[in-house]
């Protein structure tokens, strides 16, 4: 069994030790925080030890009669791959002590990707992360683009990727977050960082991204055109990518009109937290103009990187390939909608 700890236990490490857990191979050492809210009261609940992340806080936890397995560092050194899931920036500064206790360690998207090895999407670049010490899992993002563009270059090749997108402002539990009642250009200077952050998986690939802001905190949503090297109709596009275990292409009969239905469905489903860790891709969308694909995809924000995770903790231990590792964490999910 794999050892896993978990520091940073709010969206993204709540959701990766729940994803951790039900996998076959793997089981949560324990999880860090640096405050006993309702997070820290809910890890004790599941079972899993919790560790107190900042030392002078230790004082609130033992007020708050919650109960503390020890401190960050005992979970590292126990731990056989650390997932860091720290707010933007904390990650880059608790890499020496994951370096300290020779821990691999896996970091999110709102690190930078220069102190890292590699940057890491399962479907497209896995075994960059083999045996190496620190991983950074792209952004919600990048894995969304990155999941679509792998099929389409292998495929068909790529030409030039054009994506505009319309980010949430904020997630649901971000009180702080907006725009409230704006439409706001994020950033209004060419490129956003996501075209250059997809190229930390595809080097060499042609893409200009632009970003907005818009009072919702759903899903973002895509509005996506590729260049293709070839020109394939439609339906044999539809064909490729709904072969492809982590797009969910949307069927037209579903009646599904944005992201508001999309979580909709997800909570009837069952999923955990209503959660989609796919991007989804509306069908009829789907149109060829020559070699011009066009296409929506919404993507979840707080859950579509927690499989990635789960792919890049087999990979830096070498315990899996990527088919393998892929097919185990979404059978284990219970992925597939
Ligand atoms: P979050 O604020 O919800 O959770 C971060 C948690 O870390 C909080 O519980 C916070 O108390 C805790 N924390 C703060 N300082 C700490 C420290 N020194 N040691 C241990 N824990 C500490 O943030 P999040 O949304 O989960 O984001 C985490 C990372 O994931 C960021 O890099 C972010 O860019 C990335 N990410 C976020 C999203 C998203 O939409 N929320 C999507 C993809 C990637």
């Amino acid at each position: 069994m794999l050892r896993v700890g978990v520091n940073g236990y709010g969206t993204i490490g709540k959701r990766v030790a729940d994803a951790v857990r039900a996998q076959p191979d793997m089981e949560v050492v324990g999880v860090a925080k640096t405050r006993p809210n309702f997070e820290a009261e809910q890890a004790i609940e599941k079972g899993f030890p919790l560790y107190a992340a900042v030392e002078d806080r230790v004082d609130q936890f033992d007020e708050a009669g919650v109960e503390l397995a020890g401190m960050v560092e005992e979970l590292v050194e126990e731990s056989d791959v650390v997932v860091d899931a720290c707010p933007s920036g904390i990650g880059e500064q608790n890499a020496e002590m994951y370096a300290e206790y020779d821990t691999p360690a896996l970091y999110q998207g709102g690190e930078s990707a220069d102190f890292v090895d590699t940057s890491f999407n399962a479907r497209s670049n896995f075994s960059d992360a083999n045996g190496a010490d620190h991983v950074r899992v792209v952004s919600c993002n990048t894995t969304g683009l990155s999941r679509l563009v792998a099929p389409l270059r292998e495929e068909y090749g790529i030409e030039k990727v054009r994506t505009t997108l319309v980010r949430r402002g904020g997630d649901p539990a971000q009180t702080g977050r907006g725009p409230i009642n704006d439409i706001v250009p994020n950033p209004v200077t060419l490129p956003s960082h996501h075209g250059p952050d997809v190229n930390t998986i595809f080097p060499d690939l042609d893409i200009d991204t632009l970003g907005l802001k818009v009072p919702a905190t759903l899903m973002h949503m895509h509005s996506v055109n590729v260049t293709l090297e070839s020109d394939p109709d439609a339906d044999e596009v539809r064909d490729l990518l709904e072969g492809e275990s982590r797009l969910f292409v949307i069927p037209e009969h579903f009646d599904i009109d944005g992201a508001g239905k999309l979580k909709e469905y997800a909570q009837d489903v069952g999923r955990p937290r209503g959660d989609i860790w796919e991007n989804c891709v509306w069908g009829e969308s789907i149109t060829m103009e020559g070699d011009d694909l066009y296409l929506f995809q919404a993507i979840h924000q707080e859950s579509d990187v927690v499989p990635e995770n789960v792919d890049a903790i087999r990979a830096v231990t070498n315990a899996a390939d990527a088919e393998e590792s892929i097919e185990t964490t979404n059978e284990a999910l219970g992925m597939g909608i």
